[in-house]
């Protein structure tokens, strides 16, 4: 493959991964990765968590400087792929150069999805996806500061926890009648509200916002229910958009995300995607699944390494996230839709596992600062074993 050029569009989990993972198979022809960003590729997990709380902490990132070179991975930050021209294989840059590629994988991610009410009100309203994001964060989040965050789901309620820590006073507003509603099964999402309130942390569930105005310093919003709540600072984590509209302009499937086949190849066949901007199809299903998690991006991106060089991707396991929040470790593995759950261990001390089945059978399983068990609920999930109650 000496002469072919790969080329990685989106420098962020997925396109790092990806050119490591060519490497690694002995990949020998041209690595182009390319980033919009003004940063090497950096892990965003942290960025609502450690990196928040410790103003001494250094982004992480995914290589050192040293490792492009020595891999001759030629990285290309702040540049952005404006076209991309599947008839001619090439990709057109926003200050108008062109690339020619052999293959090509998208690996754009998602940004944050706006809130156009939110939005108007100016400063001191924020959101959180990229590194650059965290670091305006790191200088609004402060002691005593009235804190109100938009949006229960897993990154608003790091950020709760993570501000609170900080010694802010912590509102949370969420249109849901429970937080982490589209990732976390009922006994999860009870367990966690329960910890944010016992640590002051106040909540307005199944509500909305119908006005949102400045007076003065102070941001006030006005709820469906009448009441009217003041913050200093606006945070709100409501979702993504996903960067698929250079995908659909280039003639690609998309459904409000680039469609993959299991080997992470899209419509086009030179042309392979990976990350949180893709729709994946099950293979025995035929459904289409979007997973926005750290090891998703790895574990696709790995699979779309393979199959660009033609060899036989890695088969995955169950899909696994974490979050941490108020120092408790909390892994989910598998189904976390599943018809019962059921605990093991004591969550009043925060040490417990949740059994998730479908007639009997182990579909899913969170741990509570139990992550040495993963490894073993990884083995009884892959052996759709039986749980007796
Ligand atoms: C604050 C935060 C906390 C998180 N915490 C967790 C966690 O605890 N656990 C977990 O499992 N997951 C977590 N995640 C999710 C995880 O980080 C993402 O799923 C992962 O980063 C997705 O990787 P990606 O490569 O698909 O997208 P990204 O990492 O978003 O990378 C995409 C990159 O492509 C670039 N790009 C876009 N368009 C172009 C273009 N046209 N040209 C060039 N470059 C382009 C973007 O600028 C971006 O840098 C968190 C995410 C955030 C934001």
């Amino acid at each position: 493959m000496r002469n072919q050029t790969f080329v990685i569009v989106g420098a962020g989990q997925a396109g790092a991964m990806a050119a490591a993972t060519l490497r690694q198979q002995q990949f020998d022809g041209d690595i182009i990765l390319i980033g919009k960003e003004y940063h090497a590729p950096y892990e965003r997990p942290i960025l609502s968590k450690e990196y928040l709380i410790n103003p001494e902490e250094a982004p992480k990132y995914l290589f050192s400087e040293d490792f492009y070179l020595k891999n001759q991975i030629d990285l290309r930050i702040g540049q952005s792929v404006s076209q991309i021209v599947p008839s001619k294989h090439c990709v057109v840059l926003e200050n108008g150069g062109e690339l020619r590629y052999d293959k090509l994988l998208l690996a754009v991610g998602a940004r944050a999805r706006r809130f156009p009410l939110l939005d108007q009100l100016g400063e001191n309203v924020y959101t959180l996806r990229t590194l650059d994001d965290a670091q305006r964060l790191r200088q609004a989040v402060k002691k005593d500061k009235r804190i109100l965050i938009v949006g229960g789901g897993v990154i608003g309620l790091e950020l709760a926890a993570t501000s609170c820590e900080l010694g802010a006073n912590v509102t949370v507003i969420e249109q849901a009648d429970n937080i982490m509603g589209r990732c976390a099964p009922p006994l999860l999402q009870d367990y966690l509200l329960n910890r944010h309130q016992e640590n002051g942390v106040q909540f307005f569930l199944d509500t909305k916002i119908v006005s949102a105005q400045k007076q003065g310093s102070e941001l006030v919003l006005i709820l469906n229910t009448g009441e009217k709540v003041i913050g200093d600072i606006i945070i709100y984590g409501i979702g993504a958009e996903f960067r698929d509209q250079l995908a659909a302009d280039a003639g690609l499937v998309t459904n409000g995300g680039i469609v993959i086949d299991s080997r992470c190849q899209t419509s086009e066949p030179d042309i392979f995607a990976a990350g949180d901007v893709c729709l994946q199809r099950e293979p025995l299903t035929g459904d289409l699944q979007r997973r926005e998690t750290w090891e998703n991006a790895n574990r696709q991106a790995t699979i779309a390494a393979h199959a660009m060089m033609g060899l036989e991707p890695p088969q995955p396991g169950a899909p696994w996230f974490w979050t941490d929040q108020w120092g408790i470790n909390i892994q989910m593995v598998g189904n976390m839709q599943a018809e019962e759950w059921h605990v093991q261990g004591d969550l009043q001390s925060d040490k417990a596992i949740l059994f998730g089945t479908e007639n009997e059978v182990l579909v899913g399983a969170v741990a509570i600062n139990q992550g040495r068990e993963m490894r073993n609920l990884r083995k009884l999930l892959a052996n759709s074993t039986v749980v007796s109650v």
